[in-house]
């Protein structure tokens, strides 16, 4: 078995053996694992919990990865609750290092290498993982993705004071991560597909503001580029991009997108697409197996941000307790982390009618997304608007 892999156990109570009962198991200790524990505790402290997870089960919050280089903390600083603590106020067995390699939906079971443990309700919280970045060859040890700690940890490490970084992907964490970077004194430059940062997001004003404002703090951008290749160059490395120019740099991000973690649901034939196919009560295609946060697929949607998580998490919490409970979103603008220039986005439905409506003024960017009767369907406001996203939050569905 590998040494990395042994079960780390952590007991709710001293001396506490696991309860003969059939205890509810989650799998996955990110934002969305804890939080649907946490929130279920709100309701019921004596159903026994057990969550696992292939980490340490150390809490942290995920979003402060791409603004924490700034502020020189290290992986272990931004651990804020230790696993042994979680446990004890959360009352649950924590089962860390511990990969989950099956479910049994039909015995309810989950197994892992040497053990398993039986389950009477399962909730898989398996986040996402990076989408892999094709670079292959001499040089390809020189490309990280920060997605957890021990990324993060890895990243910081091979960073060197005031060093070059060539970032693959300018949309949310890409951005984040140039924005922290530059600030950090790194030399950052930024190769993005797209024609503006955020283009998914956000309209080109914004999109050209925030390219700029980070371009004030020295980022070089690669609008409309890919990187083909990588090789060594120096103590660094050079990335040729598909118009045959060239990038150097001493290391390189991926942040080219996220993919939800389906293979242990898929394996188990549960329904998957795009994330674990749940409905809005967060069920999975098999019963008593439930999915929330990155690795969700939730009415067609996958949404990997805090906000929705937390949702998910409360309205889950409220099923396993008893009382069945379907997800109702409300509108929930995601925060860009670039000081630079600040961002609040409320994207539209993929398939809204209408468009951009652009006012640019001394305190910023306002861009309400409104369809055909003007009722407003979306924002993305920048710099001092940014702080209107509530105020705006509250007016969707509504005529502008
Ligand atoms: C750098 C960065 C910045 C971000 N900033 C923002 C932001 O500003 N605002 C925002 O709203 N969102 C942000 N996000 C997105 C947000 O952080 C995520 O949506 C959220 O943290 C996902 O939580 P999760 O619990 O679903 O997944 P994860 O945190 O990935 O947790 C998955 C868990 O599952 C475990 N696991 C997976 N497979 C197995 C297995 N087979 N067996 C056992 N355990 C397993 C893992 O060990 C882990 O504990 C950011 C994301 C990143 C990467």
């Amino acid at each position: 078995m590998d040494p990395a892999l042994t079960p780390t156990l952590s007991q709710g109570e001293r001396g506490q053996t696991p309860s003969p009962n059939r205890p509810i198991v989650i799998i996955g200790s990110g934002l969305a694992g804890y939080s649907v524990l946490r929130e279920f505790r709100k309701r019921d402290q004596a159903t026994p919990v057990t969550l696992i997870c292939s980490d340490d089960g150390h809490f942290y919050s995920k979003p402060n990865l791409s603004n924490a280089l700034v502020a020189g903390k290290s992986a272990e600083q931004l651990v804020s609750t230790p696993r042994a603590k979680m446990a004890a106020d959360l009352k649950a067995e924590i089962v860390a290092n511990t990969r989950v390699t099956a479910v049994d939906t039909t015995g309810k079971k989950v197994r892992w290498n040497g053990g398993e443990t039986a389950y009477s309700k399962l909730i898989l919280a398996l986040g996402a993982d990076p989408i892999p970045h094709g670079l292959a060859g001499p040089g390809a040890d020189k490309v990280f993705a920060v997605n957890d700690l021990q990324d993060y940890a890895a990243f910081r490490s091979a960073l060197k004071p005031g060093g070059r970084v060539a970032i693959l992907g300018g949309g949310l964490i890409g951005s984040e991560f140039a924005n922290d970077l530059a600030a950090a004194g790194y030399a950052v430059e930024v190769v993005h597909l797209g024609p503006w940062p955020l283009e998914r997001l956000i309209p080109e004003p914004l999109g050209r503001a925030l390219a700029d404002a980070l371009a004030e703090k020295h980022v070089v951008w690669h609008f409309g580029r890919a990187a083909k290749a990588i090789e060594p160059a120096g103590a660094g490395v050079a990335l040729t991009l598909d118009d045959g120019s060239r990038v150097e740099a001493d290391i390189v991000l991926s942040a080219i997108g996220l993919r939800s973690r389906t293979q242990l649901a898929a394996g188990a034939g549960l329904r998957v697409n795009r994330g674990i196919v749940v409905d809005k009560a967060l069920q999975t295609s098999a019963s008593d197996v439930y999915a929330v946060g990155d690795c969700a697929e939730v009415d067609g949607q996958v949404l990997p941000y805090v906000l929705p998580l937390m949702q998910q998490a409360r309205a889950l919490a409220a099923t396993l307790a008893g009382e069945r409970s379907e997800l109702r979103y409300p509108p929930m603008p995601v925060v860009v982390k670039t000081p630079a220039l600040p961002l609040a986005v409320l994207p539209p439905a993929p398939n809204a009618e209408g468009g951009w409506q652009v006012d640019c003024g001394d305190d910023g960017i306002c861009a309400l997304h409104l369809d055909d009767g003007k009722i407003l369907q979306g924002f993305a406001l920048a710099g001092q608007q940014a702080a209107q996203r509530a105020q705006y939050a509250a007016k969707v569905g509504r005529p502008a």
